[in-house]
């Protein structure tokens, strides 16, 4: 960078840092370069600086700095997004990760969250009312960017998707100015909001739905590699006839090398199925009978509080490993495709890497796909293949792996993905996971971003 140029982002960032309540981090601060990185250490951007915004006043600050001074702008609550959509190179990152407040309303049942909040805070905050929103499976993942793109997890067969439990968001546009979006009120705005990301504004505010969620009857089942196929063709047919109560994840994993797991198993490569059963307590033991009958070679269920199993993989899987990702909707798990996972799930290229089918049928298919930004109502299965591991010298064995076994399985989706699993892959893809909404997602940001001054995200552009 010529000395110019530097000299006037200086000058530039200390403007803004005048009219911050929250400090504001440049190259030159100690804690710059632990704050600029995100949890995926695959990606390293180099913002010009980094607001620690404290409130809805600081964002505003931010909006309309970074857009005056045309700076590109990322928006960060859990830093968690696979294409590292939380940073920017060159640009100014509004990090909300200091604003973490919540208030639960135990008589409307409904939890009320800044937008820095990881779901482990939800979790705490709710848990004692006997309470939950549904989120996603690991506790350190950002409010922000989950909720927005959609959210898939343990309660979705039973609550519905992330979105489906959001009544009502503050939002800063891309003027500056605040609207409050909710059905009665910038309907066209909460409409975009559920399920089309970062696009339409910043958000300062979300207020969900609590549900009557406390203590579940959860854990992994596991199995040896040489069932995959039984078992997949067996998964199938069982989840999707299960009552809403029970979810479970197919997953291949690697059995980490400690306690809990039993010694015999450290560091088997297997096939399994993550439960989650927030019914009737009464009932698990009678509804897991056929799951026994498998005969599984690890059987972990047990009950215990949902936030322990909400954050039971936390510890596994820290900030700064090598992730890469890809996804598809799947409406089936064809016989084909079974034969390609058998292949690839054997072939996981590191101990940390797994593959994840998450159903999403049941209360989430009782929302209509034009209801909400959120197109693929009719798909049963969010899947995600993801290579981890902590040294950087895999990651191109991660990519190799989690692409090939991609294009293997890819002809047998449902055409578009979860974006929220995404890498950055293109407006093809993009708009293959919206489908027919892509074109209204595309009036509303003309409407609220004519510019595309919200662009560090998985992009709408504005209709024309
Ligand atoms: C280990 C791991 C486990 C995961 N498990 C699940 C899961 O079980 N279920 C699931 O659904 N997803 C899951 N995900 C995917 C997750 O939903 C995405 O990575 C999501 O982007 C993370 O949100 P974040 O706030 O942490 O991301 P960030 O990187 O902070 O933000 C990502 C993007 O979200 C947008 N954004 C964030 N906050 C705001 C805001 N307040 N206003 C406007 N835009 C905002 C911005 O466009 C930003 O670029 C997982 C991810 C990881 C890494």
């Amino acid at each position: 960078m010529a000395p110019s140029e530097r000299l006037e982002i200086t000058m530039k960032t200390e403007e803004l840092a005048a009219n911050l309540r929250g400090d504001l981090l440049t190259p030159d601060s100690a804690e710059y370069d632990t704050t600029r990185a995100v949890y995926n250490a695959m990606i390293d951007k180099k913002p010009s600086a980094i607001a620690m915004c404290v409130d809805a006043a600081d964002i505003q600050t931010c909006v309309n700095f970074a857009r005056d001074h045309n700076l590109p702008l990322a928006i960060r609550s859990g830093g968690h997004n696979a294409g590292g959509l939380g940073s920017v190179d060159g640009g100014l990152v509004i990090d909300m990760s200091k604003m973490r407040g919540i208030r639960v309303d135990p008589k409307a049942k409904t939890v009320r969250i800044q937008p820095g909040c990881r779901w482990g805070d939800v979790d705490h905050a709710a848990h004692p009312y006997g309470l939950a929103v549904p989120a996603g499976m690991i506790s350190t993942t950002g409010c922000g960017g989950l909720t927005l793109g959609g959210g898939v997890g343990y309660l979705t067969r039973k609550f519905g998707l992330t979105i489906d439990n959001l009544l009502e968001a503050d939002v800063v546009l891309a003027d500056g100015s605040m609207v409050v979006a909710g059905p009665d009120e910038n309907a066209d705005l909460f409409w975009a909001l559920r399920g089309g990301g970062g696009n339409f504004g910043v958000v300062t505010s979300f207020l969900f739905r609590g549900n009557p969620v406390h203590r579940i009857f959860g854990g992994p089942t596991l199995w040896e590699l040489d069932r995959t196929k039984e078992i997949m063709k067996w998964y199938r047919e069982f989840i999707l006839q299960a009552p809403e109560e029970l979810s479970g994840f197919f997953a291949f994993l690697t059995v980490p090398p400690g306690p809990p797991f039993p010694e015999h198993l450290h560091l088997h490569k297997m096939c399994g199925v993550v439960w989650c059963y927030s019914g009737n307590l009464e009932k698990a033991e009678e509804l897991f009978a056929p799951i026994r009958e498998l005969e599984p070679d690890l059987y972990g269920v047990q009950e215990m509080p949902f936030p322990m199993l909400n954050s039971a993989f936390d510890a596994l899987y820290p900030p700064g490993h090598q992730w890469y990702w890809r996804a598809d909707f799947f409406t089936e798990i064809s016989d084909a495709s079974i034969a390609e996972h058998v292949k690839w799930g054997a072939a996981l290229p590191t101990t940390l890497s797994t593959m994840h089918l998450y159903p999403i049928d049941g209360a989430a298919h009782r929302v209509g796909a034009e209801d909400t930004a959120w197109s693929y109502r009719e798909a049963n299965w969010a899947g995600v293949i993801v290579g981890v591991d902590p040294d950087p010298a895999n990651a191109g064995k991660l990519r190799d792996w989690a692409v090939g076994y991609h294009d293997a399985v890819h002809p047998h989706s449902s055409g578009g993905a979860y974006i929220n699993f995404m890498m950055e892959e293109g407006q093809e893809r993009i708009q293959a996971s919206y489908r027919g909404n892509y074109d209204r997602l595309a009036e509303i940001k003309a409407k609220y971003d004519p510019n595309n001054f919200f662009k560090v995200n998985q992009n709408i552009r504005p209709k024309s």
